[in-house]
């Protein structure tokens, strides 16, 4: 064991030998992967070793994919076996709902360039899986690339690999403490202590203990899992062909052939957590004690889809633990305050996730950013908030137990709720306000009577002509809305204006002014879509989506210069919105100050009175109308909805929540993020380059984007689209086509209240991407016709935000 190496990866699970193995690969070979006991020696030597092709996140979906296809090259390069069998796999359909769900799926698969899946009927599911009963059965999915692998040998193939690329791998050696040093990091092992400039945090099971040895919280939470392994049966032994992977979603099991018997998995829904603070140093290669009772429902489902399993023998039970984070997706990327201290943790499904994560993290840490957008498996999409245990073992358990439980996109889920609310949310609630949550924050989605409920659905809910109604008031009155929801990051000192400038893609505002900022990577990748105010006083703010807070603040922090100061002021600093034609006028009603179009123009920002509250205002909306934002103090946001809502009687002021927002803004061809904006696009594609001051000498990204302006231009263009959609719109990913060929994908969708519409933004290839160019969409599995229309469909001009 040398004293420094340039990485050292903690943890010889699947994940840590990933990761050691495609940092080697890119060219980093001064790598050691340090583990406690022998490799696999955590959840990785008894998982059921089946991967398959679904993922809720098309990103994440891409990530397996590239996993899968990684496989036959770490055994050709190791020359280990990974045990491969690909089977192909099925996915099952048992109501109406997932049936449409499931073909959904399917064209979302297509939008990502997976085209090796097909849907199938229950009779030709019965054909690919003879010991299936089909009962119940109304579709499926079938995946070539879908199978399992024998897990030891994979593990043990990309250590080989690695190993072979010039890395060296320490088992028997546990790491006791980290210390950070100027340089890095000083890891302190049984075997003695190495220097290191990066530690990977790929612990599993103790992936708790190894944070907090940095003084890292992260949340995250093993859970117990079963499976049983039978006995040979007769009629899976006489069978041409290997059975295939089988996901039955509503029977809450996963089944693969094992030798001549079969392997039934089960995601239970009484779900159970062990060790939240991490598996105990001494705990060996062994399994927890099977609890037949908690799982009994599930395994009758089982036993009544594969009918066989009634008369096997069980060989064998496996209750193991592995790892979850909140949303199931991992914990990967670079720890905020942590120089050199990153994350691969959390991986729910190692064998089918872990080739796509030891390649992002890999390319993270060598050239500052991963190739995919990997935002849903960023450590820093999490806040310290869901540190908190009890939000993690609501959080986790609530994941697992709905692991094949179907969730409608309108759906509000319980767990970790409520905790963040905005002071005026409970009167809110009495005006009766449904809640959804961002970041742990309550924001509110529409107002409705007191006991109406919103059933969960795929397509148009009953809460449409709800949101059409809010809309409507925006378009024609004045509505109001709570904009606690938004991040706001307060930057100051003498360098603030140059710290921007070079951090920001555009100009900055003026004195008094705001202005929309696109923020890149230096690959000129996007980082934000963020709006920058100049108050005129010295001190900016730069505001974005809520749940970006964490993800942003890493981003400045690792970019500050000396002479700035930035805080995130928005947990102690809300607001509420006007917006309407009529907004103006109720603005005059409690402030004294001139709020006229010549005084406070179109992207105007000040300082005023409202009421008994000194707020900051900004002129501008997101809905494309004449607008205010308001910020206040969080003391100050009951008064100021009280002072907004009383001015605001006369003119027939109506509440608003995020659902009509939504609409709004897709009328008017506004992007947001995670939908038309995301790490995975540049400026040119999104439109956002009309944002970027080209006169500029030196911003972040700049390189990068002159050189995507100077060339050809992006290969897609982010064009609107009308739907011919009757109750149901788009919602992000369905692919569309033209001539039956592939040209793009919707980034977002949904229906147009106001101008009576569905709409759906998308990235389609510039040659197709002409106002006029008839397409089609597909909508919850639905082809429907589309056209490309003129951008802002409403008020096309922006007249109204200039009244
Ligand atoms: C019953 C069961 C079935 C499963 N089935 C599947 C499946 O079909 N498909 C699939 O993809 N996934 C499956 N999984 C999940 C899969 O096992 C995990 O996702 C995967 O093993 C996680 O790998 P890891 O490398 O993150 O963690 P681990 O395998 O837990 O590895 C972490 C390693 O870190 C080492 N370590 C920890 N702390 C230290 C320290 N301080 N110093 C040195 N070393 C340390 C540990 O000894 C351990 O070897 C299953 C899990 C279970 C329990």
């Amino acid at each position: 064991m040398k004293s420094h190496y340039r990485v050292v990866v903690i943890g010889g699970g699947v994940v840590g030998a990933s990761v050691l193995y495609h940092l080697a690969k890119f060219g980093w070979d001064d790598v050691a992967l340090i583990e406690r006991s022998v490799l696999t020696a955590g959840s990785s030597w008894h998982a059921a070793g089946g991967f398959h092709a679904l993922n809720a996140d098309p990103n994440i979906a891409a990530l397996q994919a590239y996993t899968i296809d990684l496989l036959g090259e770490i055994e050709r390069e190791s020359g280990h076996s990974v045990g491969m069998h690909m089977t192909g796999g099925l996915t099952l359909a048992g109501t109406p709902d997932r049936w449409e769900w499931l073909q959904s799926a399917y064209r979302v698969f297509q939008s990502i360039g997976i085209e090796d899946v097909r849907l199938v009927t229950p009779k030709e599911a019965g054909e690919l899986c003879p010991i299936m009963s089909t009962d119940g059965i109304l579709g499926g999915m079938w995946a070539d690339r879908e199978g399992y692998i024998d897990t030891t040998g994979t593990v043990h193939a990309y250590a080989g690999a690695a190993r072979k690329n010039g890395a060296t791998i320490i088992e028997h050696n546990r790491v006791l403490e980290l210390h950070q040093t100027a340089e890095g990091w000083q890891v302190v092992t049984e075997k003695g202590t190495i220097s290191c400039e990066h530690v990977v945090n790929a612990a599993g099971l103790w992936a708790k203990q190894v944070g907090r040895m940095a003084g890292i919280e992260l949340p995250v939470s093993p859970l117990e899992h079963h499976y049983l392994l039978t006995e040979t049966i007769p009629e899976v032994a006489a069978l041409e062909r290997e059975l295939p992977l089988v996901v039955d979603l509503e029977g809450f099991t996963y089944m693969r052939q094992d030798l001549k018997g079969m392997l039934l998995g089960i995601y239970e829904i009484k779900h159970q957590h062990w060790m939240m603070d991490g598996a105990p140093w001494d705990y060996g290669i062994e399994l927890l004690q099977e609890n037949i009772d908690r799982i009994e429902h599930e395994l009758t489902l089982g036993f009544e889809r594969y009918p066989v399993l009634q008369t096997a023998g069980v060989k064998n039970w496996v209750n193991g633990a592995f790892t979850f984070s909140p949303d199931g997706n991992p914990l990967v990327g670079p720890v905020q305050g942590k120089r050199g201290y990153w994350c691969a943790c959390a991986v729910m499904a190692g064998f089918l996730q872990g080739g796509g994560v030891g390649k992002s993290l890999a390319e993270w840490m060598i050239h500052g950013e991963p190739e995919a957008d990997v935002f849903g498996m960023d450590v820093a999409r999490y806040g310290d908030f869901a540190n908190n245990k009890q939000f993690i073992k609501e959080t986790t358990g609530q994941f697992y137990t709905r692991r094949f439980v179907m969730t409608y996109p309108n759906e509000q889920l319980p767990a970790g709720r409520p905790l963040k609310m905005a002071p005026a949310h409970d009167a809110m609630t009495q005006a009766g306000c449904q809640w959804g949550v961002s970041w742990g924050l309550e924001v509110p989605l529409y107002f409705a009577d007191r006991d109406f409920e919103e059933a969960p659905s795929l397509k148009r809910s009953n809460a449409h002509d709800i949101v059409a109604r809010e809309c409507r008031a925006v378009r024609e009155g004045v509505g109001l809305v709570d904009i606690s929801g938004f991040s706001r990051f307060e930057v100051s000192g003498p360098h603030a204006r140059a710290w921007l400038d070079r951090i920001m893609a555009s100009k900055l505002p003026g004195p008094g002014r705001a202005r929309l900022a696109p923020m890149l990577s230096p690959q000129g990748k996007l980082k934000g879509d963020l709006t920058v105010f100049n108050w005129g006083d010295g001190t900016w703010w730069v505001m974005g989506s809520y749940y970006l807070r964490a993800w942003h603040m890493r981003w400045f922090n690792d970019h500050l210069d000396d002479g700035v100061a930035i805080e995130d002021v928005s947990d102690r600093m809300v607001g509420f919105a006007l917006a309407g034609p009529k907004s103006r006028e109720v603005l005059e009603r409690v402030t004294d100050s001139d709020v006229s179009h010549a005084v406070l123009p179109f992207m105007g920002c000040t300082s005023m009175d409202i009421g008994l509250i000194r707020a900051r205002v900004g002129r501008l909306s997101v809905t494309g109308e004449l607008g205010y934002e308001i910020h206040c103090t969080a003391a100050e946001h009951i008064a100021l909805r009280r002072i907004l809502l009383a001015a605001g009687a006369e003119s027939g002021l109506v509440e608003f929540g995020y659902n009509a927002l939504l609409s709004l803004r897709l009328e008017k061809s506004f992007g947001i993020w995670s939908a038309e904006f995301t790490q995975g696009y540049t400026a040119g594609m999104t439109g956002m380059d009309r944002w970027v001051d080209w006169e500029k000498q030196d911003f972040i990204g700049r390189d990068a984007a002159l050189a995507e302006r100077n060339s050809n231009g992006p290969e897609q263009r982010l064009v609107t689209l009308e739907v011919e959609a009757d109750n149901a719109d788009a919602s992000g990913f369905e692919p569309v086509w033209l001539d039956g060929k592939r040209v793009g994908f919707v980034t977002s969708g949904g229906y147009g209240h106001t101008i009576g519409k569905s709409l759906a933004m998308a990235l389609v290839d510039r040659d197709h991407a002409a106002v006029g160019t008839a397409l089609s969409v597909h909508v919850v599995g639905v082809e429907r016709s589309a056209q490309v229309i003129a951008p802002s469909p409403y008020d096309p001009d922006g007249a109204a935000v200039r009244l």
